[in-house]
């Protein structure tokens, strides 16, 4: 058995089958032979060695001819490899003696040689890792006859265990056989995660490598609340999973009772309880938790996984099936949020060193004006057919926010000439997630609708801290007493002015945060929509009086460190059981 920590990033406990995925979306085979299939299963691998030294020679030859004997030796080092007597002797043995499958077993002898390297100091000996590991692709792909995996088309229940996955890769998996996924890169923040979390899978992210260490079919658990990947457990370990298993099941029923409750303190103050999307598909999940409305559709999913850019008439589409799903509750629609790690289909921007702080969202849109436009037109043609607003993402200064606000009119007014019914009225927002729009909050309140505070960015324009990178993911927190300044202080100037505020970050999902928020005077929350039964549970169960000592202690506290720990102690009192 072997323990691993990673980032949390979507809660629950996932038991099931790896499936492993490598850098290059190799899936790492499963074990096991029929006994009578060892002689074809040989034979097999002789055939892939075979291919592989022929491929390898090939390029021997090719790059000898055209730049000499010194670059080429390399391939005869690999061809060496190839050809080793000792490796086939290990292979076939592992094949006839164990009826190890001829893919599962190249992967786990040359897995071992690269560690190997791997352990030992210096580059050299890192190059060498990394032949072997070239060596292991060659082979494997000449017994599988492919290259990638087609994740989206897993059809039996497994765990995808990967070094990466992309946003849109992760939201093509499908969540009834997917049950959950590890990965060796990505941070707290990453789209990735978030969508994970939206399509409830339990996931972990951020845990360095490790893929060598598993192969296909080993049993695994992931245990998405401590962010820990468990590989072949024992059986102790095993049945305390599975009961915990059943215990989640157990509370999801508890919390689906407060469906139709509202989501009121104890002492009456009404709290609005929204809900995140990705796609039209999750409007049920939404209405499933009894939510007040969509706070945050994140329509950028609709460019991403394909590659057309969608047209005005698919927009509309999909921006009425959710309008007319929510059945006059508010949808808040926040225009093509793309760049940075959801990419798609336009050039590159030049010289994206950054690409957090470069050519994205609202930068973009701005940039590409009839792409922006083609989406505003149809949100404003499904305007009149449901409860619609728009909102900008990634505002930073007053002027961006105005030239924004004049594509739209001139949105409009296309629409006019044309004859085409929309709602002249459409409120109009932004995100709050820019610390240069949280300082200028005095001059934005004059020109939206609402605001919604995107603690997801903020956190890490606030500390500096890329949402995506594991390796200074420990900086990485909504509990930071800047953050948590920030939020007051946009949270104060839009209450003074009156301008509705609500938070759509990952945050307001966090029941660690309920109190904290609410104390700071949040009255709208909108999170992923399996986080909203939690949050109302809390917000049912506390004053405002209580609330408000909760954020005036937190904000007597220098350090996160302090913050999260005092959180965690006022949410136990009011719920020992909640983790
Ligand atoms: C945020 O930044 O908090 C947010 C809600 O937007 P996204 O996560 O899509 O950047
Ligand atoms: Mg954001």
């Amino acid at each position: 058995m072997e323990r691993l920590q990673g980032i949390a990033v979507s809660p629950g406990v996932a038991i099931g089958e790896a499936l492993v995925v490598d850098n290059e979306g190799f899936r790492i085979p499963r074990r096991f032979l029929p006994r009578d299939a060892v002689d074809d299963e040989l034979e097999r691998l002789g055939r892939a060695l075979k291919a592989a030294e022929a491929e390898v020679e090939h390029n021997r030859q090719q790059v000898a001819e055209q730049l000499g004997d010194d670059y080429a030796a390399i391939f005869s080092a690999h061809l060496q490899m190839i050809r080793d007597r000792h490796l086939r002797e290990e292979l076939d043995e592992m094949i006839r003696t164990r009826h190890y499958s001829a893919e599962y077993s190249v992967s786990r002898a040359l897995r071992r040689y690269a560690k190997v390297f791997q352990s030992l100091e210096g580059q050299a000996m890192a190059e060498r890792a990394t032949d072997v590991f070239d060596i292991e692709k060659r082979i494997l792909r000449n017994l599988l006859g492919m290259r990638r995996e087609e994740l989206a088309h897993v059809i039996s229940p497994v765990l995808v265990l990967a070094h990466n996955l992309t946003p849109s890769e992760t939201a093509n998996l499908n969540p009834r056989f997917v049950l959950g996924f590890v990965t060796e890169t990505g941070g707290p923040g990453s789209h990735t995660a978030i969508v994970a979390e939206g399509m409830g899978i339990p996931a972990v992210v951020g845990v360095g490598s490790f893929l060598t260490d598993v192969s296909g079919g080993d049993t695994a658990i992931i245990d998405g609340d401590q962010g820990q990947i468990i590989l072949r457990p024992d059986e102790e370990t095993l049945a305390r999973y599975r009961h915990e298993v059943e215990e989640q099941r157990t509370l999801a029923v508890k919390l689906e009772t407060l469906r139709e409750l509202p989501a009121e303190t104890a002492d009456g103050v009404q709290i609005q309880l929204l809900g995140n999307i990705e796609f039209p598909g999750e409007v049920e999940q939404c209405k499933q938790r009894g939510t007040d409305g969509i706070g945050l559709y994140r329509t950028e999913f609709l460019y991403l996984g394909q590659d057309e850019d969608p047209t005005e008439e698919s927009h509309y589409e999909a921006y009425l099936e959710v309008a007319q799903a929510m059945e006059g509750k508010p949808v808040v629609m926040r225009t093509l949020d793309l760049g940075a790690d959801k990419m798609r289909t336009l050039p590159d921007p030049e010289d994206e060193r950054n690409p957090f702080l470069g050519l994205r969202s609202i930068r973009l849109a701005l940039r590409h004006r009839d792409l922006f436009r083609t989406q505003l037109r149809a949100i404003l043609r499904a305007s009149v057919l449901g409860n619609i607003r728009v909102m900008f993402p990634l505002v930073s200064t007053l002027l961006e926010l105005r030239q924004a606000k004049m594509v739209l009119a001139d949105a409009m007014e296309d629409l006019e000439e044309a004859g085409i019914t929309f709602d002249r009225d459409i409120k109009v927002g932004m995100m709050v997630e820019v610390p240069s729009a949280i300082l200028m909050m005095d001059h934005f309140v004059e020109e939206v609708d609402f605001f919604s505070i995107g603690t997801n960015d903020l956190i890490q324009y606030c500390l500096a801290v890329d949402r995506s990178n594991k390796d200074v993911a420990n900086l990485y927190t909504g509990a930071d007493p800047a953050v948590i300044r920030m939020i007051a202080m946009a949270l104060d100037a839009a209450n003074q002015h009156q301008v509705p505020i609500s938070l759509c970050g990952q945050m307001s999902g966090n029941p660690q945060y309920t109190m904290l928020l609410i104390g700071l005077g949040l009255r709208s929350f909108s999170a992923t929509p399996a986080a909203v039964p939690e949050v109302k549970r809390v917000c049912r169960s506390v004053t405002i009086e209580q609330c408000e000592q909760v954020s005036r202690h937190v904000r007597s506290l220098d350090n996160a460190r302090d913050i999260r720990t005092y959180l965690k102690e006022e949410l136990s009192k009011v719920f020992p059981e909640l983790p």
